[in-house]
């Protein structure tokens, strides 16, 4: 019998870290120093350097991340916030915390990503909707980033602050440039699932602003200033954990690593399937750091496909199954153009197989022999 296959092993990779991360994290016990302890300040400036960005603030979780990006904005009720709807709901999630509304746009066929060609029309939605535009939020979903270089020039000519949501796609590169040396902000989610996860949540801001830096290290400590009793504006209690941090240096030290890991992959999973299924594909010049493998399959068949592959104890997910803009909570607010066709159709046909670092080329082929059985029938498979 093969033993169960993980959709994400976060046990693997703890195996391989398990001496170092116990030590990191015992250490940062021992030391009582819990909150804003030494090793927060040094996961901060490593990140930093791997960025090749000016600041990193270290955060609660990601959806606070993005949160405080928007209060470091001074973003208010009858304020717009452009945002793709196909993405996980932490996006609209925290402008609709501070009474903004979220404009929901469409995405690229081929990446899932904002599709840059939409935003004007969304810009148009929120000014007919008596709102102001203040910003974009643009999510590398999936691990790959989002098309920045259209998107910078939009937000540069129509002055929004640019958001990048890379939860999902910290570590990427587009264009040469990392995820962190583009937009004003980005925000990273170290929730365990994340490509650069850590033993709980957490999550990060990531900015060159030497002014936002502050205003984001006191939003996310009570608004504090100079004196941690002495409150300059209202703020959160948002800060990544010591013993969070600790972990995450660890994980830090081995990201490159598993990057190029998932790179093989992905790699593995394209020339095995890419001819009876529709793969997915990077742009041109960009690296994905494969939160996850994504395939397009046929809506009328995906349940099917799914459930012969579970029976063959083959996990898969659905990312995701509705676009926000059907989804109760966010129903009520506006989407830009005539719907969003692309992110329905997206959200029907999605399928997402088990990737991580740690699978092995064994366990891969097996999935693509079933994955090829499954749409195929099996008489075509020819070891
Ligand atoms: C996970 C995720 C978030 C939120 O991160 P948390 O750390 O879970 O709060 C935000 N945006 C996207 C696209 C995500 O996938």
């Amino acid at each position: 019998m093969r033993p169960p296959i993980e959709f994400i092993d976060l046990k693997a990779q703890q195996h391989r870290l398990a001496g170092a991360v116990q030590k990191a994290a015992l250490a940062a016990i021992e030391s009582a120093q819990y909150i804003l302890g030494p090793q927060v300040t040094e996961f901060e400036e490593k990140l930093a350097a791997f960025c090749g960005a000016r600041h990193v603030i270290g955060t609660a979780n990601g959806t606070d991340a993005i949160g405080i990006c928007l209060m470091t904005l001074g973003v208010r009720p009858g304020d717009a916030i452009i945002c793709p709807a196909f993405t996980f709901a932490a996006t609209a999630e925290a402008v609709a915390w501070l009474g903004a509304t979220p404009i929901f746009v469409d995405i690229d066929e081929d990446s899932f990503n904002l599709d840059p060609a939409q935003l004007p029309i969304a810009l148009d939605t929120a000014k007919r909707a008596g709102l102001k535009p203040r910003a974009v939020i643009a999510v590398d979903l999936f691990g790959q980033p989002a098309d920045y270089d259209a998107i910078e020039n939009f937000c540069r000519n129509e002055k929004l602050a640019l958001i990048c949501d890379s939860a999902q796609g910290f570590g990427a590169t587009y264009k040469g440039r990392r995820t962190g040396q583009i937009g004003d902000f980005t925000t990273a989610s170290f929730f365990p699932a994340k490509p650069l996860g850590c033993y709980g949540d957490g999550g990060a801001i990531v900015t060159n602003s030497d002014e936002s830096a502050e205003i984001i290290r006191s939003l996310r400590f009570h608004g504090k200033g100079d004196d941690k009793y002495e409150h300059v504006r209202i703020g959160m209690n948002s800060r990544l954990d010591t013993i969070q941090a600790a972990i995450l240096i660890e994980k830090l030290a081995i990201f490159e690593d598993e990057i190029a890991a998932r790179q093989a992959v992905a790699n593995r999973y394209d020339a095995g399937l890419h001819d009876v299924v529709k793969t997915p594909s990077v742009m041109p010049d960009c690296r994905s750091v494969w939160a996850q493998y994504t395939l397009r399959v046929d809506p009328r068949r995906r349940s099917a496909l799914m459930a012969e592959l579970k029976s063959k104890g083959i996990p898969t997910a659905v990312y995701y199954p509705k676009p926000l803009n059907e989804q109760e909570a966010y129903r009520r607010f506006p989407v830009a153009g005539n719907g969003l066709p692309t992110s329905t159709q997206a959200a029907s046909e999605v399928l997402s197989l088990p990737m991580h670092p740690y699978l092995d080329a064994d366990t891969q082929d097996y999935i693509i022999e079933s994955v090829r059985e499954a749409l195929l029938g099996r008489q075509s498979i020819a070891v």
